[in-house]
């Protein structure tokens, strides 16, 4: 009996340290944004980690072990899907996790520049089924969030009212940010931008900028010499100002068109991290507008 008594303790004690330990549900996300919503939302219950850095390319991310190690260790892993990540595919099946569930958080989106024709390597394979980059617009988080809440509601019901108000809290918090933001949307209203890479749809309809070029004549497509002539003519039949370049492209070409024209070239963060003090979501959102704005001060 007294042996059995004490197993009982044990495992008791057990199921204490497994509980107080087991608190953090394992998180792995995709891209850095999606990691601060994660975090937002789940709080001192998840422990995150984000696969790519913001001032990497998230089109292109190399298949690692130590991704994969993080992989087998998570619970939950969160991707942009619509393709923009097609990378994690092989870091998931190189982890041999079966009990990972995988959210793709574009499932409440409404995607633009989905093609109505059928896709294919000649217009540019990266995107295919439209265009992956919708955390840009401030107006879809409230999607992502939601998405977000949901799973970790499925993974952990016991914690769902926290997550709940966790959720609205930053969604409040965002739309406080509205207030900074206001004096460089009435600045860049209208403006005409060329960018690098077409990262920038939902971005440009937030903001009401408009996407006169880009660099690249299709995602992932070098620029050809006819392009650039064509570049360089845009630029000046539009009295374009500014050529924003993402922090992981080449401003050589860049550059040379700013030379030949007297435009600008500024660098715009897609995500968390891509520049110094771009540290948070909001953040990333006024350091874009304000060096947009910056082009006519
Ligand atoms: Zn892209």
């Amino acid at each position: 009996m007294r042996y059995f008594r004490f197993f009982l303790h044990a495992a008791a004690a057990v199921l204490i340290v497994h509980a107080g330990a087991g608190a953090a549900i394992n998180v792995v996300t995709t891209t850095p944004d999606l990691a601060e919503f994660v975090r937002a939302v789940g709080g001192d219950q998840v422990e995150v980690y984000s696969i790519n850095r913001g001032d990497r390319d998230p089109h292109y991310v190399e298949v690692r072990p130590s991704y994969m190690l993080k992989v087998r260790q998570a619970d939950i892993l969160f991707k942009i899907g619509m393709e923009l990540d097609l990378w994690i595919d092989g870091i998931i099946d190189g982890s041999r996790n079966s009990e990972l569930r995988v959210i793709d958080c574009s499932e409440r989106i409404v995607p633009l520049e989905v093609p109505g024709f059928k896709a294919d390597a000649r217009h540019g394979d990266l995107h295919r089924f439209g265009n992956p980059h919708y955390w840009l617009d401030p107006d879809n988080v409230p999607f992502i969030i939601e998405t977000i809440t949901q799973a970790l509601d499925e993974f952990d019901p016991e914690h769902a009212t926290m997550y709940a108000e966790n959720a609205s809290a930053y969604l409040d918090a965002l739309h406080k940010h509205r207030e900074a933001w206001a004096p460089y949307l009435e600045q860049v209203r209208d403006k005409k931008i060329i960018f690098y890479h077409n990262t920038w749809p939902y971005f440009t309809k937030f903001a009401g900028l408009v996407a006169v070029e880009h660099v690249e004549p299709k995602p992932g497509i070098p620029p050809s010499p006819g392009h650039l002539r064509h570049l360089l003519e845009t630029i000046d039949a539009g009295h374009i100002e500014i050529i924003a370049v993402e922090p992981y492209f080449d401003l050589k070409v860049p550059r040379m068109l700013a030379e030949k024209t007297g435009a600008k070239v500024v660098v715009v963060c897609p995500s968390v991290g891509g520049a110094p003090g771009v540290d948070s979501y909001a953040a990333m959102i006024e350091h874009n507008l304000r060096v947009l704005a910056g082009g006519t001060l």
